[in-house]
């Protein structure tokens, strides 16, 4: 006979953790106690977690576990950036960096594993879409570099101070777990981040974004990349299902939920001869009026067979100059961690892909563990 499942704490929101213990006969505020030793301390046995009696941490035992993916691989770079292959099962692993960059320590986590959604610019749309990652896997990424550095306590500041859903996968199609993940995230017991320092990245899924507005405060980016439809659908297929007036509109009830929100990020990956003319950078000047946002560009990170080159520096800088001229916000994106494989666009993991589309040069990460 199957053991009974045991439920999973790390996936739990501050509010389903109050009502796990009550539901085990316990006070709400075991879930305080059980939040800070997962989140803040790492500590993932129940036997450590000495302010439970020892009948309730026996309990424990029997009924939940905090269970992470094995970690497959983990790089640390030259310069600070750290990269980690998190094998969730035999066939598929997600990536997960942290860059560092002054006081601030980003991390960028994946939401699926793969993504469905084939931009032409992109490896992981390139690998095809396996599953979406529960909110357990998702935390687990946060965990995971957390507990690189060692417990919070011993920590004189966080070094996570934002996290990005810019690693694999579409953050918009797998909302629930996503919003969830965030929630643990921007809590206290758990990671403590600002709601400024949470930004969700979507290709434009507009009737999640309109959603998302209402769900959660968060900061949003928009993969933006061409100033029409006709190019914007060559690059970012879905957006034949939401074409940029649509998407313009989406951003702008997203600032108008809440006023504290000011402005969303566009990001614009720098494709040589494709999106990085002056006339374009005009055009999405026109585009993005009446939408409170700054424009970041992004230089376009290659892979294999990538039908794409990287715009040359001059150009960025005159498409950049033509946005801060019309008085719009436009910074260029720094590289970082090119010599991990862990930049943008770079994360790609190990996906089976189960849509019809097949990548013949599909590229294979080795799964190693480490000793
Ligand atoms: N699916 C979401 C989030 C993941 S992609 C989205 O599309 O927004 C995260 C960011 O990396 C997006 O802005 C995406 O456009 C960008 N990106 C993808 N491939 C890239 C590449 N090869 N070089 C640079 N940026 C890339
Ligand atoms: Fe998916 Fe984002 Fe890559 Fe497009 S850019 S294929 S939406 S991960």
């Amino acid at each position: 006979m199957n053991e009974p499942k045991k439920t999973n704490l790390l996936a739990l929101t501050r509010a389903e953790m109050q009502a796990f213990f009550e539901s085990l006969g316990e006070h709400s505020y075991r879930a305080h106690q059980v939040m800070k030793w997962i989140h803040h301390h790492g500590v993932v046995d129940f036997a450590y977690m000495t302010d439970l009696s020892k009948a309730l941490r026996v309990r424990l035992a029997e009924v939940a576990c905090v269970q992470t993916p094995e970690i497959a691989l983990q790089h640390f770079s030259q310069d600070g950036t750290r990269k980690w292959v998190l094998k969730l099962d035999a066939a598929n692993a997600i990536e997960t960096v942290f860059i560092p960059d002054g006081k601030r320590g980003t991390l960028c986590v994946s939401s699926q594993v793969g993504c469905a959604l084939d931009c032409r610019f992109c490896s992981t749309g390139k690998q095809g879409f396996q599953r979406d990652l529960s909110v357990a896997e998702i935390i687990a990424q946060v965990f995971v570099a957390q507990q690189s550095f060692g417990p919070l306590d011993n920590l004189g500041q966080r070094p996570i101070t934002n996290v990005v859903f810019m690693g694999m996968g579409e953050p918009l199609l797998n909302f629930e777990a996503v919003v969830k993940a965030a929630q643990v995230m921007l809590d206290d017991l758990g990671y403590g981040l600002s709601k400024r320092r949470v930004t969700i990245s979507t290709s434009g899924i507009v009737p999640a974004i309109d959603r998302l507005a209402e769900t959660v405060d968060l900061s949003l980016a928009i993969s933006l990349h061409a100033p029409d439809d006709a190019l914007r659908t060559q690059l970012v297929p879905v957006n034949a299902k939401y074409p940029l007036k649509s998407l313009m509109a989406s951003c702008r009830n997203y600032l108008a939920c809440y006023s504290e929100r000011k402005r969303i990020t566009m990001e614009y990956v720098m494709l040589e001869g494709v999106n990085d003319t002056a006339q374009q950078a005009r055009q999405l000047v026109t585009l993005l009026q009446g939408v409170p946002c700054k424009v970041n560009l992004i230089p376009f990170n290659p892979f294999p067979h990538a039908p794409y080159r990287r715009s040359r520096p001059a150009q960025v800088e005159r498409f950049q100059k033509i946005l801060l001229g019309a008085g719009l916000f436009a910074s260029v994106r720094k590289t970082r961690g090119d010599d991990i494989d862990a930049a943008c666009g770079q994360l790609v993991g190990q996906v089976v892909d189960r849509t019809r589309r097949q990548a013949q040069w599909q590229a294979q990460i080795p799964v190693q563990t480490l000793v």
